[in-house]
């Protein structure tokens, strides 16, 4: 069995996301490692607990983003229980004679790890 760190239920060993609160072993961990575990500790017990991530996709030269493409990255991290919370465009190096772009979208998701029991 495995604690979760962030609403304290054991888990099975086997298993990639914590059955009460989705968090996910493998890449949450890394953000709690960042956050530390001390800071964690003393806002966990009042506080609702959100970890964030960013996608970022790549327009085509014309600043066009690919809507499939879109579509199937919104859609997947729905299902590992992310909600899109804010995007914007990265457009440093376009000029319209520009033959190349470094044009970016970035998608910043965000979710709920542990919800405090009001
Ligand atoms: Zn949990």
């Amino acid at each position: 069995m495995k604690k979760c760190p962030v609403c304290g239920e054991l888990n099975g060993d086997n298993v990639s996301k914590c059955f009460s609160c989705f968090f996910d072993f493998t890449k949450d961990s890394q953000i709690i490692e960042q956050i530390g575990k001390e800071n964690l500790a003393t806002i966990f017990d009042k506080n609702d607990r959100y970890v964030y991530d960013a996608v970022s996709l790549s327009a085509s030269k014309n600043g066009a983003i690919d809507t499939n493409e879109l579509v199937k990255t919104l859609n997947n991290k729905a299902a590992e229980g992310w909600r899109l919370v804010s995007s914007f465009g990265n457009e440093a190096d376009y000029s319209p004679a520009s033959t190349t772009s470094s044009n970016q979208k970035v998608l910043i998701f965000e979710k709920c790890v542990y919800r405090y029991k009001r």
